[in-house]
């Protein structure tokens, strides 16, 4: 309980004045006030979330981003940059705010720990290719799903390789993402809990002495997402659709793992601005494909998405990145969220 509180005193104190001191101090004076706890900066909620499940009640964690904005779009103030520099660790993924990977690069002497140097990352394109075949398929043949069905399918991110990058107007909306490392990893549970052991091996360097304690948090999380997996693999296995129309392409590992097909107007950035013609191609798709349900975002504007659907004449339901906790989420943590998330994705195509 008494974490509980913390938790949400650090969240409070980031809406609004970094300065306040109750909650900021914590990792600006740690030397001080913080007693023997580690300070842990994290730069967006899934890994507050993570570091707080293998740190426990013997790590101090303070997350950049607002719980409720748009962590794509984080800037961060010059005291925002001292916490990161006066943190034992900077736990991050590079790509994924390019403030936060300047601060740790200029400012972190060292500190940082790049998720990418814990678990593999891959491009939009790889996930797409990937879908079904990472996790074995269920004979169900879907692994062939995407080329089968019409040219609408091929579309999506530009996945027809290096014609993409010569359409001049549409690189800028989504094309260029195409090589660019996938930062979403945290919706992928496997990697997800690759990360935690991978932070749960830094913080025993740290803190040497309560190293096993982390590493045996780290297996407590672990079998939670191994179980939020398996719940995700039985609940998406008999599926009338598998096409997923989101608001931005935050879901290209979660449909690899599943054998879905992401269909996104926007890139890997919340705030790129696709173009009309991208729209009108997507909503064109729901129709031929009789997709029922084209999906929103709690945090950033989904304002293509609501085009797209109103175009179509499908629903809208919120399928959300977990990028952040605010009000309007559909659950208070990582877990809650990833299974209203299954409950959203297994009504919407029609799972049974
Ligand atoms: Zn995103």
């Amino acid at each position: 309980m008494g974490r509980r509180s913390c938790v949400k005193a650090a969240a409070l104190c980031a809406v609004g004045v970094l300065a306040a001191s109750g909650c900021a101090g914590g990792g600006q004076d740690d030397e001080g006030g913080g007693g023997d706890r580690l300070s842990v900066a994290t730069g967006a909620y899934p890994l507050q979330w993570l570091t707080e499940q293998v740190g426990g009640d013997r790590v101090e964690v303070q997350n950049l981003a607002d719980p409720g904005t748009d962590p794509h779009e984080l800037e961060l103030s010059p005291r925002q940059i001292g916490t990161v520099s006066s943190a034992d660790i900077a736990f991050y993924i590079g790509g994924l705010q390019p403030a936060v990977d300047d601060a740790v690069a200029d400012q972190g002497g060292g500190n940082g720990l790049d998720v990418a140097e814990l678990v593999e990352l891959r491009t939009l394109e790889e996930n797409a290719e990937s879908g079904g075949h990472e996790h074995g398929g269920d004979g169900e043949g879907h692994e062939d799903g995407h080329g089968g069905e019409g040219d609408s399918h091929d579309d999506d991110h530009g996945s027809g390789g290096d014609e993409a990058a010569n359409e001049s107007g549409d690189a800028h909306d989504h094309g260029h993402d195409a090589g660019e490392p996938d930062p979403h990893m945290w919706l992928d549970t496997e990697r997800f809990a690759r990360a935690a052991e991978g932070l749960a091996d830094r913080l025993g360097e740290v803190d040497p002495e309560h190293a096993s304690d982390y590493a045996d948090n780290a297996e407590t999380v672990t079998g939670l997402l191994d179980e939020i997996d398996t719940e995700y693999s039985t609940g998406l296995a008999e599926c009338e659709s598998r096409d997923i129309v989101v608001s931005h392409s935050a879901f290209g590992y979660l449909a690899a793992r599943y054998d879905l097909h992401q269909i996104s107007p926007a890139g890997l950035d919340s705030h790129s601005e696709p173009s009309p013609g991208r729209l009108a191609e997507i909503a064109e798709t729901v129709r031929e494909e009789d997709i029922t349900t084209v999906f929103t975002e709690p945090l950033s504007d989904s304002g293509a998405a609501e085009t797209i659907a109103e175009e179509a004449g499908a629903e809208t339901a919120v399928l959300d990145p977990i990028e952040g906790v605010a009000d309007a989420s559909a659950g208070d943590d990582y877990p809650s969220l990833m299974r209203a998330n299954l409950d959203t994705l297994s009504e919407a195509l029609r799972c049974s």
